[in-house]
């Protein structure tokens, strides 16, 4: 805390009391294998990825109800007022979560989860309306059985058409209970497999009543050449996906569906896929994995574990942590860019037109 109060007035860096989201991960499970994953395919951010993971206990760990409830406790002490559950799995493999999203709600706090949506079913759909979560965010990657299949690394055609069904029960249970949430968020990552759907991706969002459908490039890769050929995009497919993405922009105005096509075009014609520059310092969210270990919004530089905290504050106001924020804060005034890292800091706050982002919704 001295520390923070110190960088504020001799080095005129904001003191940031709290970030202003944590992403928690309750389970490192997954049930797919999409080709684009880096926590449960081959791809790694950086060689060795996968195996620190398992070093460090991730494999198929699960947060501990008890553990969960008492960071929740000191994250709404420190005034952070938004829960997001995501990372690293699929939440609802999660055998407590629907306590775990009723206790963020009873503190008050936005609560926010991401989900391939594949363990849900229309009884689960009707408990996340009655329990008044703020926003489902459904990861569907496609807009045809046979693209899904391919791109979550299931080989089943038959998870698309049932995840379709449970997310369209949504909106009648929101009509039924009078309820004007869960909004619905569906999230796209375009790769080789499934570019051409996406004008498909936008009619399927607005048939589901989705808020918005957002997409992301694939930019980070590692792993063996087999593995990309069925995501990275050709300069042929680029060019052509530039043409797709202003059909489907036309489309979604249409529709009056929220995207965010205009930034992926301005990527995709700049080429910005390898550097970003810091847009947004205030590291506005800071993410919880399943094992406990505490991380920086997109930057593999683990800050602690809350196991061997007192608490999750305590990782938040250390020196490292605070200066690794001071550091990213004066690269954010000058304007640089993060090259050593070319995921870097590529949040949704900073990219996204305000009013489309999750936090402003
Ligand atoms: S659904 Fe999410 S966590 Fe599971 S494999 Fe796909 S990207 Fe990874």
């Amino acid at each position: 805390m001295i520390v923070a109060l110190k960088d504020n007035l001799v080095y005129g860096t904001p003191f940031l009391p709290a970030p202003r989201a944590v992403a928690i991960g309750p389970a490192y499970q997954c049930n797919f294998r999409c080709l684009f994953c880096i926590e449960h395919s081959s791809l790694e951010f950086q060689p060795g990825y996968h195996y620190q993971k398992e070093k460090r206990g991730y494999l198929q760990s699960l947060l501990g109800l008890s553990l969960f409830k008492k960071t929740i406790d000191d994250l709404f002490d420190i005034g952070v007022r938004f829960i997001m559950l995501c990372d690293g799995g699929e939440p609802f493999l999660h055998p407590d979560i629907f306590t775990m999203i009723e206790y963020v709600k009873s503190k008050g706090m936005k609560c926010w989860i991401a989900s391939n949506g594949s363990v849900l079913d229309e009884g689960k759909i009707r408990r996340l309306v009655e329990i008044k979560l703020d926003l489902l965010h459904i990861s569907l990657n496609a807009a045809s059985p046979s693209v899904h299949a391919r791109v979550h690394g299931t080989g089943n055609q038959n998870y698309f058409d049932a995840i379709v069904a449970n997310v369209e029960s949504l909106h009648r249970y929101k009509e039924l209970l009078g309820a004007k949430t869960p909004v619905l968020y569906i999230n796209n990552v375009i790769t080789k497999s499934n570019y051409l759907e996406v004008k498909e991706m936008i009619r399927l969002g607005a048939r589901l009543h989705a808020t918005t459908v957002a997409f992301e490039t694939f930019f980070y890769c590692k792993g063996r050449e087999s593995l990309l050929k069925d995501i990275i995009l050709s300069a042929e497919d680029r060019h052509a996906l530039q043409q797709l993405l202003l059909e489907a922009s036309l489309e979604a105005h249409k529709l009056r569906l929220c995207n965010n096509i205009n930034q992926i075009l301005l990527r995709l014609r700049t080429q910005a896929q390898l550097t970003f520059q810091i847009q947004n310092p205030l590291i506005y969210r800071c993410d919880m994995q399943a094992n406990g270990d505490v991380y920086p919004y997109f930057f593999p530089t683990r800050m602690g574990n809350v196991t061997q905290h007192s608490s999750f504050c305590e990782i938040w106001y250390s020196v490292p942590f605070i200066r690794f924020r001071r550091r990213l804060q004066r690269m954010a005034r000058h304007k640089q860019t993060y090259e050593g890292y070319p995921y870097c800091l590529r949040c949704k706050a900073g990219e996204l037109d305000r009013k489309l982002c999750y936090l402003h919704y």
